[in-house]
């Protein structure tokens, strides 16, 4: 099966339905219709047409009773399980029926409005090729109204309750009312006369299908359905994800209706349900898809910017999922959403309202999500994750929370084989473990940034360095999830540090940027166009084994002379015995580490001086070819070496500058991360909270349980 598709013309080339929901109080008026008719640009004139179908949908009467009935959706709210109808203690009766034929019929109501709106415009912008639809809601039929009116001079007041008659009599007094109401609304639109709209069909405002001892919901709509197709028009339905609807679906066309979208509910509800699975369903049954925007622009910003990030889900889903072109859409959008952000003065919110005109017209791309926001809104902050930060020289832990920072943190030198690391990784991550629950946080998962190459799938250690000998083939992942039953996500370290920078550090607010990690070794992590790169199998971003000397020293990667031999801690170390014992004076033999040969530059050591600016000159090489390849405007340096003296970065600064190609390295800024030796422990941090809040399919994504404040 497929979608519903878009553009048949048995549905009159319905493809984008945008539902407009009002009160009696609140009439629509031109001024307000222009935002969904047609697209405005910058200065308010409208330049193209925007949505092709229009669903009027009313609540409540101008007298505040109801039109629509509740559903109980349980304790999950996730849409699953004992849902019932729930009708109002203060039903619709027939004269608000015939004050909602009056929203919509009256001599200024919705349809004429709506009409002459599109005739105005028509004047400005090539008129469309097809009359734009229309859908009209029909009330509910509460069981809760015993009293609704008397339709015809002979009849008697109709009942819509099992007091005092059966189930049937009830389910047919309800049958015939709604009867009525499609009478009078083809009635009313015979004689309307209206020139640029289409009625299309008629809306059932409730989304589930019901039965009970009291209700027969299922009758109900098989026989209006039947009344509604013999008057040329078609019965529309938006129900929730549930799987009690989905099984209702599958023969909906058969029973029910003629054309139904599937609500995802991934905005609102608390175990949001994946939009991929909407989309499953929706295929398999010939279902559209609805979009649901955000209801209020005016709420606190954590909710917004919760609601923006799964907002762009959405428009991005319909373009891998093809139902921006391919599926009939409705657009939920609440109360003049769309005019809110055409005039909202944040450009994020500016920006959505061109996207969905863009993909309305079918024209949208993908965007990356936003960064994850400092304040992390999907994830309070008494949520945190336990980082492990593996380098060839330190193993260092953290418990960092959802705004990146590190609340607790460990320190200790890395053990030489394997089974000692995977022992002190386990007891580190019990510390860990042990601060959390003292502390009252509850940890969401375990983050691991490691040298050499990772299997990020699978969570496995390929293949490691000479820096970690004994680190290979090692399924961490499993291991440590054996031990601790808590989620465990693992990285190259390099990836760890450019995804902390995207997240929390200075790459907030960039999309093409290169983190260089330098510590015992070199590692890094290259965002193009807001994402990390991670190749066929998760192996880029080597950066140090990028040879700057062919004819070099053999590195333990197999390849000669990679700049992780000359400009990492290690390497200003091997390349400082090479020179002492090739004959080169200096002062103090015994200890060549990187930080000696930094505080030897300090004091003026002039062997210390020039190594450092040859070890910064390499750096600048390899540098160049990735500036050169990925045209990043930003590259940031974090790891233990920013403590080296500055002749080291000035030697890398201007080696890169002078040697990248010109238009590309004047758009570069170099910058310190605000991290130094934390970047790996945040990074690991950053890549347990973007698993667990992009990708997280089955892991039940709950709200905030402090909405309007992300402090707690
Ligand atoms: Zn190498």
């Amino acid at each position: 099966m497929s979608y519903l598709n878009q553009n048949l013309a048995e549905f009159n080339y319905l493809k984008h339905l945008v539902l407009l929901y009002g009160d009696g109080k609140n009439p629509w008026t031109k001024e307000r219709l222009k935002y969904y008719v047609a697209h405005l640009c910058n200065d308010g004139k409208p330049d193209d047409w925007l949505f092709d179908s229009f669903l009027f949908i009313n609540t409540k009467s101008t007298s505040g009773r109801d039109y629509v009935a509740d559903i109980n959706l349980g304790k999950s709210m996730s849409g699953e399980g004992d849902f019932f109808t729930i009708c109002s203690p203060n039903p619709a009766n027939k004269l608000d029926w015939e004050n909602l034929l009056d929203f919509y019929f009256g001599e200024d109501g919705a349809l004429s409005t709506l009409d002459e709106t599109i005739k105005e415009l028509s004047g400005v912008i090539t008129p469309p090729q097809s009359l734009r639809n229309v859908v009209l809601t029909l009330p509910y039929p509460h069981i809760t109204q015993k009293e609704f009116g008397i339709l015809n001079p002979n009849g008697k007041i109709l009942n819509f309750s099992v007091t005092g008659q059966n189930l049937t009599q009830a389910t047919r007094s309800r049958l015939e009312a709604e009867i009525w109401f499609v009478e009078r609304i083809v009635d009313l639109w015979s004689k309307a006369r209206f020139s640029n709209i289409n009625l299309l069909g008629l809306y059932w405002i409730f989304e589930t299908v019901y039965r009970s001892w009291e209700i027969d919901d299922h009758f109900l709509l098989k026989e209006l359905r039947k009344h509604i197709n013999s008057r040329g028009l078609k019965f529309v339905w938006i129900p929730f994800y549930a799987t009690y609807n989905f099984h209702l679906l599958e023969n909906y066309k058969d029973y029910y209706f003629d054309i139904a979208f599937l609500q995802p509910n991934f905005l609102f509800y608390k175990n949001g349900k994946c939009i991929e699975k909407a989309v499953a369903v929706a295929k398999k049954t010939g279902a559209g898809i609805e979009l649901e925007y955000y209801m209020d622009l005016d709420e606190p910003i954590s909710i917004k910017n919760e609601k923006h990030l799964r907002f762009r889900k959405y428009l991005n889903a319909g373009v891998t999922h093809g139902y921006m072109t391919q599926s009939a859409c409705a657009h939920f959008q609440g109360v003049d959403s769309l005019e809110k952000m055409y005039h909202h003065p944040d450009p994020i919110e500016r920006e959505f309202y061109e996207d969905i005109y863009l993909f309305v017209k079918g024209t949208y791309q993908a965007k990356p999500y936003p960064p994850v926001p400092s304040g992390s809104y999907f994830i309070p902050r008494k949520r945190v994750a336990i980082s492990i930060d593996l380098g060839g020289t330190r193993l260092r832990m953290g418990v960092v929370d959802a705004l990146g920072k590190v609340i607790h943190y460990r320190q200790e030198s890395t053990p030489k084989t394997r089974q000692e690391i995977i022992d002190r990784i386990v007891i580190n991550v019990k510390e860990g473990l042990r601060f959390a629950k003292a502390e009252g946080f509850k940890v969401i998962g375990i983050g691991i940034s490691t040298g050499g190459r990772v299997d990020f799938e699978n969570g496995v250690i390929v293949d490691s360095t000479s820096l970690l000998p004994d680190w290979k083939e090692v399924p961490i992942k499993k291991i440590i999830e054996e031990q601790i039953n808590i989620p465990v996500f693992v990285d190259h370290d390099g990836h760890c540090a450019a995804l902390g920078e995207r997240s929390f550090g200075k790459g907030k607010s960039s999309s093409n940027f290169i983190s260089i990690v330098l510590g015992t070794g070199i590692a890094g992590g290259i965002y193009v166009a807001g994402k990390l790169l991670r190749g066929t199998s998760n192996f880029t971003s080597e950066i140090g084994h990028i040879s700057v000397d062919p004819s070099g020293p053999k590195c333990s990667c197999g390849s000669y002379g990679c700049v992780e031999l000359f400009s990492s801690g290690s390497g200003i170390e091997r390349w400082a015995r090479e020179k002492v014992l090739s004959g080169v004076q200096f002062g103090n033999v015994k200890d060549l580490s990187a930080k000696a040969i930094g505080d030897a530059a300090r004091s003026g050591e002039t062997f210390a001086i020039d190594l450092l600016k040859s070890a910064g000159e390499k750096l600048g090489v390899a540098a160049t070819g990735l500036v050169n390849v990925f045209n990043p405007d930003l590259i940031i340096i974090s790891g233990s070496l920013v403590e080296l003296p500055d002749i080291y970065f000035q030697a890398f600064e201007e080696t890169l500058r002078r040697r990248a190609i010109r238009p590309t390295a004047d758009k570069l800024e170099i910058v310190f991360s605000d991290f130094s030796q934390d970047a790996g422990v945040i990074g690991a941090a950053a890549l347990v909270f973007g698993q667990i809040e992009y990708d997280g399919c089955q892991n039940n994504m709950e709200q905030p349980d402090n909405r309007g404040g992300a402090d707690d």
